[in-house]
């Protein structure tokens, strides 16, 4: 027997969520089906929820309910001071560490030929206007250890040189090919501590 339309459907939702196999997929919805009403309700409002109120701050990209973000707007971090990380993601991995008191720029993805993206699909000239508009004091990069991050913090190093600005990458002790939002908290502080100029 199969399962009624509604559950399948339920099912196949479910599925496209990362890590989560057809089998799990099945779980879940098949827990659903059996749980509260309150219990489905409360988990359908947190979703449109989020998608509803959360959105990117439109200086560094971070997820925020208030257009600039909260890091944007604090006088306690040093505005100056830029570090670029390929999204949002990441942001909130640095923010753990609480090891970094910049600010943040996220490009929304990496240059990746294979998948099409080149570097005007990420918000490099957004990060090249707002460097000549603030005119902070250090850039640092802070991208991932694979192949795909490591040209695109080239390019971007290369573009922002032109610029004048004092650049810096983060000092990777992750491993080779390895996110940045995978690293845990003492190695990214360090590798934020042992960042090299360009
Ligand atoms: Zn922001």
């Amino acid at each position: 027997m199969e399962y009624p339309k509604p559950v399948q459907n339920l099912i196949a939702q479910v599925a496209k969520l990362p890590g989560i196999g057809k089998r799990s997929a099945e779980r879940i919805a098949l827990h659903l089906l059996k749980a509260n009403h309150d219990t489905s309700k409360q988990l359908a409002q947190a979703i449109l929820e989020t998608k509803l109120k959360i959105r990117n701050c439109s200086r560094c990209g971070s997820y925020t309910e208030s257009d600039p973000c909260e890091i944007c707007q604090s006088p306690r971090r040093d505005q100056a001071i830029i570090c670029v990380v390929e999204g949002p993601n990441d942001i909130l991995s640095l923010e753990r560490t609480a090891a970094f008191g910049g600010v943040y720029h996220a490009l929304m993805g990496k240059i990746s030929p294979l998948n099409g993206i080149g570097p005007e699909q990420l918000r490099i000239a957004a990060l090249v206007e707002r460097v000549k508009r603030e005119k902070p004091s250090e850039v640092i990069l802070a991208l991932s250890a694979d192949v795909e991050s490591e040209a695109t913090a080239h390019y971007v190093g290369e573009q922002l040189k032109l610029l004048g600005v004092t650049v810096s990458r983060i000092g990777l002790g992750l491993p080779a090919g390895s996110a940045l939002e995978s690293a845990d908290e003492v190695t990214l502080a360090r590798a934020l501590e042992g960042r090299r100029r360009l």
